[in-house]
């Protein structure tokens, strides 16, 4: 295996909790709690979980939108977890990111043509008819025409906006993409337009993804690896198939059954759990899941599991699955 582009080392993201009247924090929310995984060059790593697990939380701490309490961001061997102001500017440029709402990304009182400039203007790249001739290939790379350049981000449709975000996030040719649920917001046959894009442009730039959502079969499409992220920790890593069909962490596998299958013959075990997630800021003891887990045991309470070797799966959980 290649030297990875990203290795992400024990990082966690607390943010204090400000109560009383002089506003101390006397509690932190745990967003992200440990977490360590690796994306080899080229590769997509898909990160799934529900509303509030921390993915998105870890997305923005990779992309240096904050700096982590603790631990280690490595891009292409270099430490960026603790850097601060020009010296994060390198690898601002080779780290970028796509947001859910593209609406809410692309400022709307600037025209494409502006928004699509920005990147080059930031990092004092070329001149205006360099910039102008990039602008008109980016709009022509995610299938926009020339004229777009002019119009203003409302103009368009939610699937046209996400091109165009999906143009500004390429416009520096970064090595690793954050896409933060680029598809979640979209009608369903705009999201498989926009996950082929996604595909056809790791193919032709040799990108790698960090593909945030909480939906495991649009995360199927697009991942070469998939983990599974619960209350700020990763409780399970596998290549995709594998995940799909052989999930082992009782929550991945709750997940995993809850995908509709589109043939009514086909009887499928559903592992339903209930209640919601708990708190980040007060997590369950023990093996955080415990609250909500059908296999729960004494020692799942007290003791924390952590990430091992199971076949060709990593996984934090007690259960024998020798
Ligand atoms: Fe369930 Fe225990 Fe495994 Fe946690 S460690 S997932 S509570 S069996």
């Amino acid at each position: 295996m290649s030297t990875p582009i990203l290795k992400v080392t024990d990082l966690k993201m607390h943010f204090p909790v400000k109560e009383g009247i002089l506003l101390r924090a006397s509690k932190y929310n745990r967003a992200v709690d440990g977490v360590s995984f690796e994306i080899q060059p080229g590769e997509t790593l898909g990160l799934v979980g529900e509303s509030g697990c921390g993915k998105s939380t870890l997305g923005r701490c990779i992309a240096r939108l904050y700096k982590p309490t603790a631990g280690s961001i490595e891009f292409e061997g270099t430490e960026i977890a603790n850097l601060r102001g020009k010296a994060l500017l390198p690898f601002r440029q080779n780290i970028q990111m796509i947001f859910q709402d593209p609406m809410e990304s692309l400022n709307s009182r600037h025209t494409v043509g502006d928004i699509l400039e920005e990147p080059f203007i930031i990092h004092k790249i070329g001149d205006r008819a360099y910039r102008q001739k990039r602008v008109r290939e980016l709009l022509d790379i995610v299938g926009l025409p020339a004229r777009s350049v002019t119009r203003f981000s409302f103009e368009f449709s939610g699937g046209q906006r996400q091109r165009i975000g999906i143009a500004r996030s390429i416009a520096l040719n970064p090595r690793l993409i954050i896409c933060d649920e680029p598809v979640s917001a979209l009608d369903v046959s705009i999201q498989s337009q926009i996950l082929n894009l996604l595909v056809d442009l790791q193919r032709e730039f040799n990108l790698s993804y960090l593909f945030i959502a909480h939906d495991l079969a649009v995360v199927k499409h697009i991942s070469d690896r998939i983990a599974i992220m619960y209350l700020g920790n990763i409780v399970e890593q596998a290549e995709g198939e594998s995940m799909y069909h052989a999930p082992r962490h009782p929550y991945t596998q709750s997940l995993i059954s809850a995908i509709p299958v589109p043939d009514p013959h086909r009887k499928v075990e559903r592992h339903i759990i209930h209640g919601d997630v708990p708190s980040p800021i007060n997590p369950p003891s023990g093996c955080r899941f415990h609250p909500r887990c059908p296999h729960v045991m004494d020692k799942c309470k007290v003791e924390t599991p952590f990430l091992r070797p199971v076949g060709d799966h990593v996984v934090s959980c007690h259960l024998d699955m020798a």
